[in-house]
């Protein structure tokens, strides 16, 4: 019987002995197969790699898959080669292979018996292997992490962006499958943009993941006392703790090893046998707690990790669901806190400058989204949801309770002239503004492009004094959120009206509101400089 009239159940079981597809697997399989180029968002572990997998698998031709990471690549390469009986089923092309060994791939392919060809980005663009793969049978391409993309996703690759001419010079017509696990509307856009697929059927599975509990704590000097505490707490269970340099996570692994607790450090800067020996000890349960930079995590598939602490706070909303989507994978507890301090952002605004203009803002911008997750006191799943463009009830929504501020609500407080009137500036200054500016212009605080742009001669200026900033920046994010006004993101954050602001300046009746956290040493002031 020919493989392509078993029905996909089958296959399924047949290659990887799962029985069922999980989530959308299986329509975006059935759309592969027939040839529609497919656009695949789907949150860390919910099962992306079978997308291709299985198609290429079953399909007659080579399916060419590209990967930002060697180590991402690898991984799969064993997986593939550990269900068939041929190891030449999948290979990894990249520049650290012999002539020899090319050879061996490229003959694997010309024999049809390789059915994932894994490449990085940069080793696609060699005309070699361009001229190769020319004359070869080519079932379909995929794109994994297709946010590399992007500008606006968090890792950035240049190469990627070359990915399209390559498409054309192989074969235009190849079917192509772009899959991420972080896409806001703007990643989105410039994935189908550049990719040239904007005719994709696009499967957008829901980001909630209503197992993972997350909490924001202030970052004061006792934080490693803080972690080691509550780390005790959950003796016995597994967990990541991430910082931002390596000297830190050397020095807090030490702290919790000190205390009794079986902490490993993993970090770029070690040498790879220690690495290896590290994650392996974590995934073996030899170990409770890694303590990592962001190095670690990528491709870990350890489904019973209960905590994700971020002794540092990440430079977007992206790398911290990203980071925190490694707790829970098994569908239980999975305890995510992050300590913030003002301090940190600034540290990161440092990092960004001297790169060029435009990475800064959006570098910018994206670190005020993770201020706003830290200091908002709404639902942080909520907000975490309509940053990815979903809308989320935390009154009647899954997980809709776990969060510190839900489950800890502070007071709530009728705020509807002050929205009108947030609404009623945005609109009068001409939408042309970011948050800060608003607040600034609400507030009555001149600054030189205040002056020079004459805003400080409207009656608006200065209609909100007698409130404080942090009121402002608040009562912005909720707003926000209500989808009152949006955030251009082209213009890196312009506040822009939609209707139902609009509608609310003439009709609205209520909004209740919440004030944000305030942070001891915290700068809402430097927000606004
Ligand atoms: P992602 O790339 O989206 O992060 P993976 O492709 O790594 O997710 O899949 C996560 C885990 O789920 C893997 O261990 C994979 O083997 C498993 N998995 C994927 N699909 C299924 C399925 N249909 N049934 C059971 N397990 C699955």
């Amino acid at each position: 019987m020919p493989e392509s009239s078993i029905g996909l159940e089958e296959q399924l079981k047949k290659y990887f002995g799962f029985d069922q597809f999980r989530g959308l697997q299986k329509k975006v399989i059935t759309s592969l197969l027939n040839k529609e180029d497919v656009f695949v968002i789907m949150p860390t572990g919910g099962g992306k790699s079978l997308c291709y997998q299985l198609p290429a698998l079953m399909q007659e031709g080579t399916a060419i898959v590209v990967s930002p990471l060697i180590a991402l690549m690898k991984n799969q390469v064993d997986a593939i080669r550990g269900i068939s009986d041929h190891d030449g089923v999948a290979h990894v092309l990249n520049s650290s292979l012999s002539k020899t060994d090319v050879q061996q791939v490229k003959d694997d392919i010309s024999n049809g018996i390789t059915k994932l060809l894994y490449v990085a980005p940069e080793s696609l663009t060699k005309e070699e292997y361009v001229d190769f793969l020319k004359g070869e049978k080519i079932s379909f391409l995929a794109v994994d992490e297709a946010h590399c993309i992007s500008e606006w996703g968090h890792d950035f690759r240049p190469e990627y962006r070359n990915l399209r001419k390559i498409i054309d010079r192989i074969d235009e017509r190849i079917p192509i499958i772009g899959l991420t696990a972080t896409a806001t509307p703007k990643v989105q856009e410039d994935i189908l943009k550049n990719l040239q697929i904007s005719d994709a059927t696009t499967y957008q599975a829901s980001f909630n993941r209503p197992n993972l509990f997350y909490e924001v704590r202030p970052k004061t000097a006792q934080v490693d006392a803080d972690i080691t505490r509550f780390i005790k707490q959950h003796e016995g269970k597994s967990g990541i703790v991430y910082c931002l340099s390596r000297k830190r996570v050397e020095e807090l692994a030490q702290v919790l090893q000190v205390n009794g607790i079986d902490a490993v450090p993993y970090h770029a800067g070690l040498d790879a046998k220690t690495r290896v020996l590290h994650q392996d000890k974590f995934l073996m349960e030899d170990c409770d707690v890694v303590v990592a930079t962001i190095a670690f995590g990528m491709g870990i598939d350890k489904p019973d990790v209960r905590f994700v602490i971020h002794h540092d706070i990440p430079k977007s909303i992206e790398s911290y669901y990203q980071e925190t989507g490694r707790a829970g994978r098994d569908g239980g507890e999975g305890h995510c806190l992050a300590y913030y301090s003002y301090k940190d952002i600034e540290k990161l605004e440092k990092f960004m400058a001297g790169k060029p203009i435009a990475e800064q803002e959006i570098g910018h911008a994206l670190l005020q989204e993770m201020v706003g997750y830290a200091e908002t006191s709404m639902s942080r799943r909520q907000f975490i949801l309509h940053y990815f463009g979903e809308e989320f009830d935390p009154a009647t929504g899954e997980g809709g309770d776990m969060d510190d501020n839900m489950r800890n609500p502070k007071p709530q407080k009728e705020a509807v002239d002050d929205v009108k009137k947030l609404i009623h500036v945005i609109g009068a200054a001409g939408q042309r503004y970011k948050a800060k500016d608003i607040v600034n212009i609400i507030i009555g605080k001149t600054n030189a492009m205040i002056s020079s742009h004459k805003l400080d001669q409207h009656d608006f200026f200065g209609s909100g004094k007698d409130k404080e900033p942090t009121y402002w920046m608040a009562l912005i994010r909720q707003i926000l959120v209500a989808q009152y006004i949006k955030k251009d993101i082209e213009s890196y954050g312009t506040l822009r009206l939609l209707k139902a602001g609009k509608e609310f300046l003439k009709n609205g009746k209520s909004f209740m509101m919440t004030e944000d956290h305030t942070y001891p040493e915290n700068a809402s002031t430097t927000v606004i400089a």
